[in-house]
């Protein structure tokens, strides 16, 4: 059997230090030097204000409107749609690099640390589910869940679960499971206690798996079971390597699967109106998590949508207009 050679380290770096990645994007963006960074149009959807800036120094780019950003090669993969294997051979031609790259390789452009995260997250949101659906100590949470007509399709839909009031359950269970103890500290389903001691953030919730674009879980929401004075109704994962709110849009990649040739989205005002409306017949609903529209979020549906529909009803945070930043 031959193996597909992965491009060593030192290759993407030979390749990412020969090329400057404002003569790359120059090819496609006219770019004015503005302050630190370079400014242009974005070519990833259409707008007259340029918000896509190349960073010489750090040779990233960013894109204000739509959130984009990163290396070059993630320029290039998002611009010509390749893989990343691709990109890198791209950008060796065009720095005259004279290096084989082995374009049919199957490799990933994350970090190994973000492929591991989503591994123990997909592992968490099946355990959280499991505890939900199949077990005694799930049956409150199924009961409140089926009290608020959500079928078990929901359900199974959305990934829902159940983390039980064990706020031990979750260590014992990762570290059975091989998980390492930072590898659990950066996941975001524990705060730090003094001393080190790692305790479960999310104890008696109903848990909803919290999905980027591609339908891999990068964090959870978890709404509390019963009314509890001081408890926070809705708790969120803390911001991670995976889970960024302000570019998170809720249900976006079952949004986007579903048949929808007019590309119409519906826009909530929290997760659980998407959920709602799922349960009457609307699968493109999305919701921003908890804050207003973003910048990034209103570029994500800008790239993805021909029309929104704005569902926010009463004076909710989501009337004011989107915050800056
Ligand atoms: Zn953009």
């Amino acid at each position: 059997m031959v193996l597909a050679k992965m491009i060593p380290e030192a290759t993407i770096d030979q390749v990412q230090n020969a090329v400057n990645i404002v003569d790359y994007v120059g090819q496609f963006v006219q770019l004015k030097k503005q302050g630190q960074n370079m400014f242009g149009l974005c070519p990833f959807h259409d707008e007259n204000t340029p918000s896509f800036s190349v960073n010489e120094e750090k040779q990233i780019f960013h894109c204000f409107s739509c959130g984009r950003g990163g290396s070059v090669f993630k320029f290039v993969m998002d611009l010509d749609g390749v893989s990343f294997p691709e990109a890198v051979a791209k950008v060796a031609e065009f720095g005259h690099v004279d290096v084989q790259i082995n374009t049919t390789v199957n490799q990933p452009r994350e970090s190994a640390t973000a492929t591991r995260q989503k591994e123990i997250l997909a592992q968490v949101q099946k355990l959280f589910n499991h505890l939900l659906v199949n077990t005694a100590q799930g049956e409150p949470a199924l009961d409140y869940l089926h009290g608020r007509q959500m079928t078990d399709e929901t359900i199974e839909h959305f990934g829902i679960g159940f983390a039980p009031s064990d706020d031990q359950m979750l260590r014992k269970y990762l570290t059975k499971e091989g998980v390492s103890y930072e590898e659990q500290r950066a996941s975001g389903l524990f705060v730090d206690r003094d001393g080190g001691e790692l305790a479960t953030r999310f104890t008696n919730r109903v848990m909803f798996p919290l999905r980027n674009e591609r339908g891999q879980t990068i964090g959870f929401s978890g709404r509390v079971l019963g009314k509890q004075d001081g408890v926070a109704k809705y708790l969120n994962s803390p911001e991670t390597e995976l889970f960024n709110k302000r570019d998170t849009l809720f249900n976006l990649d079952q949004a986007k699967a579903a048949i929808n040739p007019d590309k119409r989205f519906y826009l909530f005002e929290g997760f659980m109106d998407v959920i709602t409306a799922y349960e009457a017949g609307v699968q493109t609903g999305i919701a921003s998590m908890g804050t207003s529209l973003t910048r990034e979020q209103i570029g994500i549906i800008d790239r993805v949508a021909n029309e929104v529909v704005i569902s926010y009803d009463g004076d909710m945070p989501g009337k004011r207009p989107p915050t800056g930043r």
